[in-house]
């Protein structure tokens, strides 16, 4: 297949360097409609989108889901020290203090 590209030696905005617009790389530019070329060379594009994408990942890692995973706290089952139904508490239970399912709780702290 003919292409009309040709290589396009093109100088960078943003440092000065010469660096080469490749026939494929128009190719692909112009496949995803973008009609201007590149106005900065490889290394500053890779610098921008280090920069860009860094400022994108840490604004949107708010709904990654590693914060809710980090805040469900790690329960131990226990056996109510009141009622004696097996529960989950979000300690682990040692001998010397009663434990108390959800409800016990409840009751046991409003006797106070
Ligand atoms: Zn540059
Ligand atoms: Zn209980």
């Amino acid at each position: 297949m003919l292409s009309s590209y040709q290589d396009r030696v093109l100088t960078c905005k943003d440092c000065g360097t010469q660096f080469v617009f490749t026939a494929g790389e128009q190719e692909f530019f112009a496949s995803r409609g973008l009609m201007h070329p590149p106005g900065r060379c490889p290394t500053c594009r890779a610098d921008r989108k280090a920069r860009l994408g860094s400022e994108r990942t840490s604004s949107s890692s708010n709904d990654s889901g590693y914060g809710r995973e980090r805040s469900q706290r790690e329960m131990h089952p226990a056996v109510c020290s009141n009622c004696g139904k097996d529960t989950l508490v979000p300690f682990l239970p040692r001998g010397d203090k009663p434990v108390y399912c959800s409800s016990c709780f409840e009751q046991v702290r409003s006797y106070r």
